[in-house]
């Protein structure tokens, strides 16, 4: 069995591959050029969960002896998609070395236990993407049922979010999210896959730069001996060639790198915590003035939101952003939303719940 620590030792870990297994020689061929620089984990999709019916959903069973392949001629790790109890017995079957859940499959709970039931006993490795909606529980939600299954061997994968509002990429990446689940769990390997968060390979730099500069342990991205002509996310695949360019480029930073002594950045990490800690302090004292405003509105019967108040407070705050060299942006997301828990502050007091 794999032991997924030891790949990430050399940091970070490069998973490669297509998005889709289309057929033997652009399966072989795609991971012989990955081997060649040195990709030792290759994945390819052999079932696709596609959005829409009629796109192409996956070779599917046929595709698994491929894969065997890849690992006979290349000696690379082989990685595939699972979406239910059937995908996981063939893949296991078939000698797939770590298996990941798809961002639509970890959204889903029931498929989640089911998939959870049938891995008991089975040693794989299982990296589990991020939900297409952006709930750390649920995400969570997906690794504690495998790991309550006895899974030990647990990964994570953020792939960004689905967004109804068009955006720049295909899904959002909200990198708090999986900033947040590192917190929650900083025993488990997080990878980015900049792929599925791109949708465009234009955007594939600068999303994998940011991954690392917030030191992902790892990167999942889709590789294709001829991208353009892709059965599946034709738009966002490299070729091999393209991909190491890009790996070359890209810059490593190490949380301490050797030699660096981390007092200095202690300090300054510590004048930061004292200031959080007064600024909470200030958040409570504000909240608690607004409680009082909401019971004198409620005495004189006035309206919460006084729009021209709020108008006049907001031109104040960026001009004050502007004389600070303080970003306009920060500061009106930081002032709505304190705005808006003051007007939920007040409406609370204004409408008790009975
Ligand atoms: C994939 O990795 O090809 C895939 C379908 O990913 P996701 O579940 O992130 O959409
Ligand atoms: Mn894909």
């Amino acid at each position: 069995m794999i032991d997924l620590n030891s790949l990430f030792e050399k940091r970070p870990l490069i998973i490669a591959g297509p998005c889709s297994a289309e057929t033997e020689e652009q399966t072989i061929e795609t991971a012989r050029q990955l081997a060649a620089n040195g990709i030792k984990v290759f994945r390819a999709g052999i079932w696709k969960p596609r959005t829409r019916p009629g796109n192409f959903e996956g070779i599917g069973t046929v595709g698994l002896p491929w894969m065997q392949r890849v690992k006979e001629e290349t000696g690379m790790i082989t990685s595939t998609e699972v979406a239910n109890t059937h995908h996981v017995e063939e893949a296991v079957n078939a000698g797939i070395d770590i298996i990941w859940i798809g961002a639509r499959t970890s959204a889903n709970p029931f498929a989640m236990q089911e998939i959870a039931d049938c891995l008991k006993g089975v040693e794989i490795p299982v990296l589990v993407k991020n939900p297409v909606n952006p709930d750390v529980d649920l995400w969570l939600g997906a690794v504690e049922r495998l790991q309550d299954a006895g899974i030990s061997q647990i990964g994570l994968i953020h792939r960004g979010f689905s967004s109804y509002e068009k955006i720049l990429y295909r899904n959002a990446p909200l990198w708090q999210i999986p900033i947040e689940m590192k917190r929650r769990r900083p025993d488990l390997h997080l990878i980015c896959d900049p792929s599925h968060i791109a949708g465009k390979r234009e955007y594939l730099f600068e999303i994998a730069q940011k991954a690392l500069d917030l030191n992902v342990d790892g990167l999942m991205i889709e590789s294709h001996i001829n991208p353009d002509k892709a059965w599946s996310d034709a738009k966002q695949q490299l070729t091999p060639a393209a991909l190491n360019e890009m790996l070359g480029n890209l810059v490593i930073r190490d949380v301490l790198p050797q030699g660096i002594s981390p007092k200095l950045l202690d300090e300054l990490r510590a004048k930061i915590d004292v200031i959080d800690d007064l600024l909470i302090d200030l958040l409570k004292k504000r909240m608690s003035i607004s409680e009082g405003i909401g019971r004198y509105k409620k005495e004189n019967k006035m309206a919460v939101l006084q729009p021209a108040r709020w108008d006049s407070l907001l031109n104040k705050y960026m001009m004050m952003a502007g004389e600070n060299s303080l970003s306009r942006e920060l500061i009106t997301k930081i002032f709505q939303a304190i705005h808006q828990e003051s007007i939920n502050i007040q409406d609370k007091i204004i409408n008790p719940k009975k």
